[in-house]
């Protein structure tokens, strides 16, 4: 790939107005302006965006990039031209589109004008777009949130399965750029398998979030728990946090029981509307609510800095939920309290809802759930049982930021199980 002669940090100022890179950043660009085929693993937060950005704008040709969800694209199309003099720069192409919009587009990308396009996996499964890509000047494609290909990640997406065969069918040489937040081997290793990357340059940033603070409590009568929330949130006054529960019902019953206690909050789950759901999560970025009482349909791109609380109702049903959705917390870098309610009645709820899926996915479902109650149980410092999870060491003996660390439990023996009193 031939490049214009310009320095990284020259481009990075004159395309975003960031004076340095963070973390692993210049490498990354390095590696896929090389033309390497590039894995990249990076916590949310941590600027993969910029990782392709870069690269795509300063590259001849047109970068495409795979994002699964409709509503994510748009917004970072609009944040990657309000960096820019000019609209054209990037657009979307997906089926939110009209005619004359995909004709503009098109024009745009036959112009050279377009330098990165957004684009949905059904996109490429349509022959025209397929067609139509070939003869374009394509840098590079990324593939953004890569662990949507694997079962073993939090939001399995089957049609990022195929993305291989159609990038194939555009031309097999192009270099791939593969980016996801998770980091738990097996996902990586499905990733690495199904888009056949070729000796990739694998980068992988740290996983601890340090400035999170984790605790596990137990989970009584519904009264009481709610109790507790309340409480809660009546110390935190005015700071804005999620609350996630397992189904709809309950994220509509405690938002009402939330604001019978003067608390400002929301239900959010995906049996809303679109219009509902886009207005109440507006509701909660703008601060008109402090609380979104929510299922984890809320919260994939959601970029709101000053999250202070994450409360899970439920436990999820994986530490990687649990990690990606208590990462929502202390995005800035200041304090982010993650609170987690658990009981073994909601263990068994979560085994409830997988009895109708076909027995391996049970297994695996049940290995995630296993994990996810080993971690509520044990006495171990937590963040180190998570880090252990994905892999990374916790370069101190205790991290002094949870509740194993701050008060030692003593552990009892109910029915054979472990609980935490
Ligand atoms: P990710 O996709 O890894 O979750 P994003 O790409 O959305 O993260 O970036 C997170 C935030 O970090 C964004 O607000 C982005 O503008 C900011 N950011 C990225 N790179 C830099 C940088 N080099 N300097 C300052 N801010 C950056
Ligand atoms: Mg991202």
């Amino acid at each position: 790939m031939a490049v214009v002669k310009v320095s990284l940090l020259d481009a990075l100022h004159e395309h975003f107005g960031f004076d340095s890179f963070k973390g692993n950043q210049e490498i990354i660009i390095n590696s896929i302006l090389s033309g390497k085929d590039t894995f990249v693993i990076m916590p949310t937060g941590g600027g993969k965006s910029l990782c392709y950005q870069l690269p795509a704008l300063i590259s001849p040709g047109c970068a495409l990039i795979v994002s699964p969800l409709i509503a994510l694209m748009k917004n970072q199309v609009d944040l990657v031209r309000s960096y820019s003099s000019k609209d054209n720069v990037a657009h979307f192409l997906n089926s939110t589109l009209s005619k004359a919009q995909i004709k503009k587009v098109r024009t745009d990308l036959l112009g050279g004008k377009t330098k990165l396009l957004y684009v949905a996996p059904e996109t490429l499964t349509k022959q025209e777009n397929l067609d139509f890509f070939r003869d374009l000047e394509i840098s590079f494609i990324a593939v953004d949130e890569a662990h949507c290909i694997s079962e073993w990640g939090h939001d399995f997406r089957p049609e990022y399965r195929r993305l291989k065969e159609m990038i194939d069918m555009i031309n097999p040489d192009l270099p791939i750029i593969a980016l996801t937040a998770t980091a738990t081997p097996k996902v990586q290793s499905d990733i690495v398998k199904n888009l056949v990357l070729r000796e990739p340059e694998i980068y992988i940033s740290s996983f601890n979030r340090p400035n999170l603070y984790y605790e596990i409590r137990p989970k009584r009568k519904k009264e009481q728990t709610i109790r507790e929330i309340v409480k809660f949130i009546h110390l935190h006054k005015g700071k804005s946090g999620i609350i996630y529960t397992l189904n709809r019902k309950t994220t509509e019953e405690l938002a009402d029981m939330l604001m019978a206690n003067n608390i400002k909050a929301v239900a959010y789950h995906a049996g809303l509307d679109a219009n509902t759901r886009a207005q109440r999560q507006d509701m909660f970025l703008l601060e008109e609510v402090e609380v979104i009482v929510a299922t984890i349909a809320f919260g994939m791109g959601i970029d709101k800095p000053d999250v202070r609380f994450v409360i899970h109702y439920n436990i999820p049903k994986s530490l990687e939920n649990y990690y990606q959705e208590t990462g929502r917390a202390g995005r800035d870098g200041l304090e982010g309290i993650c609170l987690c309610f658990y009981s073994h009645k909601d263990v068994q709820k979560l085994e409830h809802l997988m009895r109708d899926k076909p027995l391996s996915e049970r297994e695996m479902g049940a290995q995630l759930i296993n994990e996810t109650v080993a971690y509520a149980e044990s006495s171990v410092c937590r963040r180190k049982v998570i880090l252990h999870y994905f892999g990374e060491p916790l370069e101190k003996e205790n991290c002094g930021n949870c509740d194993n660390c701050r008060n030692p439990k003593e552990k009892i023996e109910v029915k054979n199980r472990v609980v935490i009193v």
